[in-house]
């Protein structure tokens, strides 16, 4: 079954199982969560969250937990050039790996962080990413393409390639492609077969682990990072659904993260398009 699902809420009282619900909702058949606000790194314990009850619900609906996905807190700079805040970071990213170790998920995407130098950024990632798997040997870290907003790290995938040359694991790292973000840091997506041949040769397709599905507000190259309804952006319906049905991404996990409407996400309907239902 080609997986696709989207980014859904995770609050009292009913936590991850108020996630999934949510997810069923939408038709989902996969979803990603953050553990806490994206803006802030406030969490609750992670005895509140109801990890027992979804591991049974899942079980029940049969979706594999690796189904479920993690998106790290925006806050956290990896690659801050502040020692003091570079370190908070690791430690904060190490947390968060635990707490989805605990959850039982296996796919944490994070962005990875910011530096004018986007080589000594590089390297201050891999040192938390090595930094973090001390302690960890299932969660993978998802580096997520980045559109190229300010000093941005991994809006080119060489960027993300040196990254995890200089991550010690390669079997914990990995990488969350984002169709906006690509779009906008000046790939060409139209052909999901060129831009994934792209991919291959700089980083590999086997470090592709997530997938994000969204439409952009803006054209190729504007590095702004605005996502935008399914087939309402520059991108359209017609390449986004090309890259959701194109079989080598059919088992990897595609994740809607558009905008909501006042009434709420339309992401059922987007789903239903995308699938071509
Ligand atoms: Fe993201
Ligand atoms: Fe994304
Ligand atoms: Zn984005």
């Amino acid at each position: 079954m080609n997986k696709l699902g989207c980014h859904v809420s995770m609050s009292a009282p009913d936590y991850l199982l108020g996630s999934l619900a949510m997810a069923q909702s939408q038709d989902a058949n996969c979803f990603m969560i953050y553990t806490g606000s994206p803006q802030s790194i406030a969490r609750q314990p992670i005895d509140k969250l109801k990890v027992k009850e979804l591991h049974e619900a899942l079980k029940q609906n049969h979706i594999p937990i690796e189904d479920v996905i993690v998106h790290a807190p925006y806050i956290i700079n990896c690659a801050n050039s502040e020692a003091k805040k570079r370190n908070f970071a690791k430690v904060f990213l190490a947390q968060e790996v635990d707490r989805v170790n605990k959850i039982g998920a296996k796919y944490l995407v994070l962005h990875p962080g910011s530096n004018p130098d986007k080589e000594l950024g590089c390297k201050y990632i891999a040192e938390a990413i090595n930094y973090v798997n001390k302690n960890n040997n299932h969660v993978v870290i998802c580096l997520e393409t980045m559109a190229g907003k300010g000093n941005e790290i991994g809006s080119k995938f060489e960027e993300l390639k040196s990254i995890i040359k200089q991550v010690e694991n390669k079997n914990l790292v990995g990488v969350c492609l984002d169709t906006c973000h690509i779009s906008d840091s000046g790939y060409d997506i139209k052909d999901p077969s060129a831009t994934l041949k792209v991919f291959d040769d700089i980083i590999g397709l086997k470090y592709l682990k997530v997938l994000h599905i969204n439409d952009s507000l803006n054209e190729k190259g504007a590095h702004k990072d605005r996502h935008a309804n399914i087939g309402e952006g520059k991108i359209g319906l017609k390449t986004l659904k090309e890259w959701v049905n194109y079989p080598m991404v059919s088992k990897i996990c595609k994740i809607l993260e558009t905008p909501w409407t006042v009434d709420g996400p339309i992401y059922k309907k987007e789903i239903h398009m995308l699938l071509g239902k």
